[in-house]
C-alpha cells in the first residue's frame, strides 16, 4: 500500500536514490559536461568521497546541504563505480550507502517509513498493532529481502496471515536496507557507458579510485598469503569453501555462515588477525564489530568459552551443507584431507 506523501527537499537529500530524486535531476537537464565543469566541482569531489569511504570501510559522509548536489553526487558515484568496473567495490558501496539510509529511516515517522519502503518496491502496510506489530510486509518481499535465513528472520518463527508477515518498524527498515542494497547494485549494472562522452575529470577520478581499490585488494591478498591460505584452502571441506568463496566475492553471507567460517579458521590455527583479514571483503565489514565477534568466538571475551564449528548434522539443519562427504564433522574432512596430501607429497619425494 502506498500512502500519499509529499517529499520535501530534506527527504530527497537523505534519500537521493528515490524515483522522485531521479526525476528532479532530469528536470535540471544537466549533462555530464556540466557535472565536470568547475562550477559543479563539489559534486565530483563528493562522489569521490563516497566511494573512498566504501574502499576504506568507513561511514559514507553526511549528505550535502544542497539537495540537488546530493542527488547528482549519488548518481555520479554510480557512474564512477561503473567506470571502475569492480563488482566487489559496487557491493561494498551499496552496503555502505544502504546503511546510511537505514540510519535516516530509523528517525522517520511510521507513515514516512511506509511511503519510502513502498517507493523502494516493498509491499508494506499498517497492521494496526495486530499481534503487537505496527506493520506487515508481503511475504514475497519479506523472503527476498530478509537479511538472514536463520533465527527470528526465519518464516517459521513469524506470524504470517494471508500472505503478509507481521514486522516491527526496525525490521521493516532492515528489509528496506537490503532492498536498497540490491537496487543500487542493479542500477550500476544497468548503466551503459558505451558511446558516453566521459569528461576527463570523471575519468581521472575513476582511475585514482581504482588504483586505491587495487592497493586495498593487494593488501588483503598479501595478508592471506602470510596466513598460508593458498595451501590451506585446498584442504577445506566443500561447505566451508562455499562460504569462503562467498565472503571473498563480497557477498553478504548469513550470520550462521560467518560463525562457521570464523570458528573453523580459528580451530585450524589461524589467528584473530588472520581471520579478521578474511572477513575484510564482506560488504558490511566493520573492523571493531568484526574483531569483537571473532575474539568472542575465540574465547577471548565474554564467557571465555571457545566456540567449536558446527557438526555436519547442524550444518544440514542450517542449510549450509553442500555435499555428502561421509564425515561427521567438517574438521574431520579437513584433517583427513591434509593428512592425505602430506602422505602423497612424502611418497613422491
Ligand atoms: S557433509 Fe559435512 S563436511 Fe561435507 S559439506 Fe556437508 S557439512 Fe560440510
Amino acid at each position: 500500500m502506498r500512502s500519499e506523501l509529499i517529499l520535501t527537499d530534506e527527504d530527497l537529500r537523505k534519500y537521493p536514490f528515490l524515483p522522485s530524486a531521479v526525476e528532479r535531476v532530469k528536470e535540471l537537464g544537466l549533462t555530464l559536461a556540466d557535472v565536470a565543469s568547475s562550477a559543479l566541482k563539489s559534486v565530483i569531489e563528493r562522489a569521490g568521497r563516497y566511494i573512498e569511504a566504501s574502499i576504506r570501510n568507513s561511514e559514507i559522509p553526511p549528505p550535502a546541504e544542497d539537495c540537488d548536489e546530493e542527488i547528482v553526487s549519488f548518481m555520479v558515484s554510480l557512474l564512477i563505480l561503473k567506470l571502475i568496473g569492480d563488482r566487489l567495490l559496487v557491493r561494498r558501496f551499496a552496503a555502505t550507502f544502504a546503511r546510511r539510509s537505514r540510519f535516516f529511516l530509523g528517525g522517520e515517522e511510521q507513515d514516512k517509513v511506509l511511503y519510502l519502503l513502498s517507493s523502494l518496491g516493498i509491499k508494506v502496510r499498517r497492521a494496526g498493532n495486530a499481534f503487537g506489530y505496527p506493520l506487515s510486509v508481503n511475504v514475497f518481499d519479506y523472503l527476498s529481502n530478509m537479511p538472514e535465513r536463520r533465527g527470528s528472520w526465519k518464516l517459521v518463527h513469524r506470524i504470517v496471515e494471508r500472505g503478509w508477515v507481521y514486522v516491527g518498524k526496525a525490521e521493516a527498515i532492515r528489509l528496506g536496507e537490503e532492498r536498497l542494497r540490491t537496487l543500487i547494485e542493479r542500477r550500476v549494472e544497468e548503466i551503459k557507458v558505451d558511446g558516453l562522452q566521459i569528461p576527463d575529470p570523471l575519468y581521472s577520478l575513476a582511475e585514482k579510485l581504482s588504483s586505491e581499490w587495487g592497493t586495498y585488494l593487494r593488501k588483503i591478498k598479501e595478508n592471506w598469503a602470510i596466513a598460508g591460505v593458498d595451501d590451506w584452502e585446498s584442504a577445506l571441506p566443500p561447505c566451508v569453501k562455499t562460504i569462503m568463496d562467498s565472503v571473498k566475492a563480497g557477498k553478504n553471507v548469513p550470520h550462521s555462515a560467518r560463525f562457521m567460517l570464523a570458528s573453523f579458521m580459528l580451530s585450524v590455527g589461524l589467528s584473530v588477525e588472520e581471520v579478521l583479514e578474511v572477513f575484510r571483503a564482506t560488504p558490511d565489514f566493520k573492523e571493531q564489530i568484526a574483531r569483537y565477534q571473532i575474539e568472542h568466538i575465540a574465547g577471548l571475551r565474554g564467557s571465555r568459552k571457545k566456540y567449536s564449528p558446527y557438526k555436519c548434522d547442524n550444518m544440514k539443519t542450517l542449510g549450509l551443507c553442500v555435499a555428502e562427504c561421509n564425515v561427521k564433522h567438517p574438521l574431520q574432512y579437513y584433517w583427513k584431507s591434509l593428512r592425505h596430501r602430506t602422505t602423497t607429497k612424502r611418497d613422491k619425494v
